[in-house]
């Protein structure tokens, strides 16, 4: 058996490149069973890589639209990857939608604002994050660190996302560790906190590859320590692409599933008729 899932796609109505129909026959054509649809909810003023706000229905409708073509072939879910606001909470946008939702990534990418008003994010490029955490936390990287975990796990424990998304992203810009070692005490606490919140509310976490292909090795989230973290304290866990290039459906997949087996994982968690039930692969 293989790594048949993956709850994290986007497509034109966000920052991919691909349309919706596009990944979805990719999807079926690499032998996915079971995916999610999760574009970036609309954020004011972030246009560039999230949902406009008047495609919304549209968005619901081409989903409905595919499910009803490919039937029994490929469970489709329709979902959304929602930021969680360090102002607001689970992004505003999305309420009057949520019921419409099969399920929903979790996701904090924005831990400040810059002088101009707008969120900066995590996952930006390193320069821009450093003036953020200039900015807001006065360059104290620490409190940067623990305070995007902290929302993490406010994010599980208010709203309970089904997925919590890229769950170490804060570490995106860490190559060679320009922020911060990931083996000192406070991160380990830190990343502790969150797993424990995690598995609390049985939230699912991902193994995201998105990262890796757009940034290479060190942006695998989660680092392979957490990873054994995850399977010794037995949280749900499953396998997602971030994908935003129908090419990359399940990128890297055969080389995680290694991974996991030598980790001595035997299953992962999959939707199955809107449920999250193990599967062994
Ligand atoms: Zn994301
Ligand atoms: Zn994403």
């Amino acid at each position: 058996m293989t790594i048949i899932s993956n709850y994290h796609i986007h497509s034109e109505f966000c920052d991919g490149k691909n349309s919706m129909a596009e990944m979805v026959d990719s999807a079926a054509e690499k032998g996915l069973k079971s995916i999610g649809i999760t574009s970036h909810a609309h954020i004011q003023g972030e246009e560039r890589w999230t949902m406009d706000k008047g495609r919304i229905q549209e968005y619901f409708m081409e989903i409905n639209r595919l499910k009803g073509l490919y039937g029994d072939r490929l469970e489709i879910y329709t979902g959304m990857e929602i930021d969680y606001l360090f102002d607001t909470g689970l992004n505003p946008v999305m309420a009057p939608y949520m019921d419409r939702l099969d399920f929903f990534i979790g996701s904090v990418h924005a831990l400040g604002r810059t002088d101009d008003g707008n969120y900066w994010f995590v996952d930006d490029n390193w320069e821009n994050m450093e003036k953020g955490i200039e900015k807001t936390y006065k360059g104290d990287i620490r409190k940067t660190v623990e305070d995007y975990y902290d929302y993490m796990s406010r994010m599980v424990r208010e709203c309970k996302p089904d997925i919590a998304g890229h769950m170490d992203i804060i570490k995106k810009n860490n190559k060679d560790d320009r922020f911060f070692h990931e083996d000192a005490a406070w991160y380990k606490d830190a990343v502790e906190g969150f797993l424990d919140n995690a598995k609390k509310m049985e939230t699912v976490i991902e193994i995201n590859t998105g990262g890796l292909k757009r940034y290479g090795p060190e942006c695998f989230y989660p680092s392979l320590w957490i990873l054994k973290r995850i399977k010794e304290k037995n949280i749900r866990l499953t396998v997602n692409g971030d994908t935003h290039r129908k090419e990359e459906i399940n990128y890297y997949y055969r080389e995680v599933e290694e991974l996991l087996r030598s980790l001595d994982y035997t299953e992962i968690y999959m939707l199955k008729k809107k449920e999250w039930v193990p599967y062994r692969f």
